[in-house]
């Protein structure tokens, strides 16, 4: 592969571990080691510091016109080369072809939707109303950002924070996932080729994320800090970023539900709820976690989204017609499995799959399970793999309240031909997004993010190059 990179980047130079330590990035189709990638230590992450913060003049006195069309020169070369993109995101995370190939074309989007952003910084002239002076706002780029990925979407995680952050005049140090580094330091390939300036992106894959941030967020000269992951380590990088006072953006876990109404249009239903549960097999922060299905309905829709699931072809994500690939750990794929054992145990019927193959992999096949009783965990903990979990409501007010009964607010769906009441609906939902008739949110021209335990900050749209910004106020008078 023309992208294929394994070591860091710092300063514009690939470079080893100042330990020449290296981890293995496994192939979850197969368990087979794709690649040894280098792992940085604490003091690589003080030349990634020391090159951001020296490249920083520089990077902020471009135009935004400049940096806009570097971004997206970085757009087009990723669209000239998407299938290759979309191999190295199947080889390290196992999702389908299909499904990386979206994530692919998604993740170039955010260079394109940012390079248009970063001419839009626009600010405020006023008149005080009391005193007569004149206000003045405009927007500074924040400082150096520290931009955490997760394994799920190893190139949309990255460039709907890098794009922005470039964009806005920040540069940037960026870890990502242990799982799957190649995909994040494939992009920044990309972007030197783009003509990005060394130093002001610096990748640094590690085994030691813990002692690594911890060095970059006591930096005086770190001022973001923007993560995409687990609520269990956003919570701890929250009161970590408390010592330098960063400004955090955390894009964190989700629990979300899906609604159908009793005037929904099945197949319309069935098609949103296929998407929501299924895209990325499940791993995803988005995906549908909880059904509830109005009991009129609730026979026709499980029988249908049953029959939708039971087509989903699994195997290895590179091969041709497979649907479905592998988990990316072990340890997802057991936890899938707990999740199924638990509600079975707890009385839940399986209407498909539920049992864990055999074999080399980390596969979990399609399933669903319907009569899921309160307590089952799967109902209040993320399940993050391809198990849909149907309950029945009789009534509306109950059904919002079951909803809102989570410590999480990222995402819910809701299915009906009742617009006006379907808004009135959206409305009395606690998440930060809501699919009205839907099952895909994600978009980078619009405000991605959570409310409660799901985060702060918005990412996409124009709020996401407002995170990488400061307004500053001028008070004056003529
Ligand atoms: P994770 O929290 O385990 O890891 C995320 C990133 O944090 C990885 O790069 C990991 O190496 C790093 N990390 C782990 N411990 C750390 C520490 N102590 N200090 C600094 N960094 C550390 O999450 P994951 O398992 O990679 O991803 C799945 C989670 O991400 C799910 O909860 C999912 O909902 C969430 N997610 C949220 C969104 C969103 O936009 N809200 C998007 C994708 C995924």
């Amino acid at each position: 592969m023309t992208i294929f990179k394994n070591q860091l980047y710092i300063n514009g130079e690939w470079r080893d571990s100042s330990s020449k330590k290296v981890f293995d990035v496994i192939n979850p189709a197969d368990e087979t080691v794709l690649t040894h990638c280098a792992s940085a230590e604490t003091e690589d992450a003080s030349l990634a510091l020391d090159a951001a913060a020296n490249a920083a003049p520089a990077w902020r006195g471009k135009t935004p016109r400049e940096r806009s069309e570097i971004l997206r020169k970085a757009f087009e070369l990723m669209t000239a080369r998407l299938p290759e993109f979309a191999k190295l995101i199947t080889l390290e995370n196992g999702k389908a072809s299909n499904d990386a190939m979206g994530e692919a074309v998604y993740a170039a989007e955010f260079f394109r939707w940012f390079a248009e952003e970063a001419v839009r910084a626009d600010g405020i002239l006023s008149t005080a109303p009391s005193s007569g002076a004149r206000i003045l706002v405009h927007h500074k780029p924040a400082g150096i950002a520290y931009l955490i990925t997760p394994w799920n979407y190893p190139a949309a995680m990255g460039t709907r924070k890098i794009a922005p952050a470039l964009a806005a005049g920040c540069t940037v140090i960026v870890k990502p996932a242990t799982e799957t580094p190649l995909t994040l330091l494939a992009l920044v390939a990309l972007l030197e080729e783009a003509g990005v300036p060394k130093g002001v992106v610096n990748v640094i894959p590690t085994q030691h994320p813990r002692e690594v941030s911890e060095v970059i967020m006591n930096d005086p000269r770190v001022r973001v800090v923007s993560f995409t992951g687990s609520t269990a380590v956003g919570r701890n990088l929250l009161k970590q970023s408390a010592n330098q006072v960063l400004k955090p953006a955390m894009e964190l876990g989700g629990n979300a539900p899906l609604i159908v109404a009793h005037d929904a249009d099945i197949d319309v239903a069935v098609t949103g709820a296929m998407l929501a549960k299924m895209r990325n097999l499940g791993e995803a922060c988005t995906a549908a976690n909880r059904f509830y299905v109005h009991e009129s309905i609730a026979d026709v829709f499980t029988e249908k989204f049953t029959q939708a699931m039971s087509k989903l072809k699994m195997g290895n994500g590179l091969e041709t017609g497979v649907d479905v690939g592998p988990l990316v750990n072990a340890a997802t794929r057991d936890k899938v499995s707990h999740f199924v054992n638990d509600a079975v145990q707890r009385g839940a019927k399986v209407e498909l799959g539920g049992e864990l193959p055999t074999g080399s992999g980390f596969f979990y096949p399609p399933t669903v399970l319907s009569n899921v009783p309160e307590g089952a965990e799967c109902l209040s903990d993320e399940i993050f793999g391809p198990v849909a979990v149907i309950q029945t409501f009789s009534d509306e007010a109950d059904v919002i309240k079951r909803a809102n009964d989570t410590e999480y607010g990222l995402v819910a769906y809701v299915f009906t031909e009742d617009m006006k009441r379907g808004l009135q609906i959206c409305e009395q939902l606690e998440f930060g997004m809501v699919g009205l008739n839907r099952g895909l949110v994600s978009d980078p021209a619009a405000p991605f993010g959570g409310v409660k335990q799901s985060g702060l900050g918005r990412e996409g749209g124009h709020e996401g190059l407002l995170e990488f910004m400061e307004s500053q106020y001028i008070s004056t008078v003529w």
